[in-house]
């Protein structure tokens, strides 16, 4: 399914928004930090130095929500750098190798071309990466009825440009969901952000890529991504 240049405007919009509400969130959570920080020696005191350290464990995790909120939403020019294929898709993978454990799947990295080199802004291309994985995990998660999960990522020079594709074989979506999903804020899971692809999508369309999924319901999902070589 392709995807129009509909979702680049809800995405710059989104980005427009989030950049307002993250900022007006940051300056009360600040001074929240603030006042806690002074009341620790008091909480101490009570034995309670626990409850603050929560509390600024907290604030400072919904404080890096809305960096990487902002980070990725913003309309931002990438900085790009060359890097190979094969570098970042192991870095990739090995931040879910102990995820892929505890879940019982496997990750596989499979004909990664040694030389080809994409230039990319390597945090934000991570991050789309991630993303992508993180959904397969979730599908393959939700599926036992396919046996073990597995995870197939492969990459491929189709002249000027490389193709990568990453395979599940979990739960799948129907057409609608396919249609959906690149949208913000579409999620089909109960904890979900429905941000993941939105985001994905504008990262990959700013580095000149392009994203498409194939999916069959009780199958698995294939997403391909190209983009072009250095
Ligand atoms: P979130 O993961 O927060 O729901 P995303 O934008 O990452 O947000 O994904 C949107 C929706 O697309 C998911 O809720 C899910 O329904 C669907 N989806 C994405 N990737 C897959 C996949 N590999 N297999 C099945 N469904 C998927």
């Amino acid at each position: 399914i392709e995807q129009s240049a509909y979702q680049n405007d809800k995405l710059a919009m989104l980005g427009k928004i989030a950049a307002a509400i993250a900022h007006e969130i940051r300056n009360p959570l600040t001074s929240i930090r603030g006042f806690i920080q002074l009341l620790r020696p008091h909480l101490a005191q009570l034995g309670k130095d626990e409850y603050a350290r929560i509390v600024i464990g907290e604030i400072d995790r919904a404080n890096d929500i809305i960096y990487e909120f902002l980070n990725s939403s913003k309309p931002s020019t990438p900085d790009k750098k060359q890097v190979r294929v094969v570098d970042l898709l192991k870095e990739v993978t090995l931040l879910f190798e102990s995820e892929a454990i505890l879940k019982g799947c496997d990750i596989l990295l499979e004909d990664l071309p040694s030389s080809t080199t994409v230039c990319v802004d390597v945090k934000q291309m991570k991050q789309a990466l991630l993303n992508i994985i993180k959904n397969s995990l979730d599908a393959v998660g939700e599926s036992p009825q396919s046996g073990r999960g597995v995870i197939r990522i492969s990459a491929a020079e189709q002249g000027a440009k490389v193709a990568i594709s990453v395979e599940d074989n979990g739960t799948g979506m129907d057409y609608h969901t396919q249609s959906k999903l690149f949208d913000p804020f579409f999620t089909t899971k109960v904890e979900g952000t429905g941000l993941g692809l939105a985001v994905c999508y504008r990262i990959i369309k700013n580095h000149g890529g392009h994203i498409q999924v194939d999916s069959t319901i009780g199958e698995g999902t294939i997403f391909k991504i190209t983009l072009p070589l250095c």
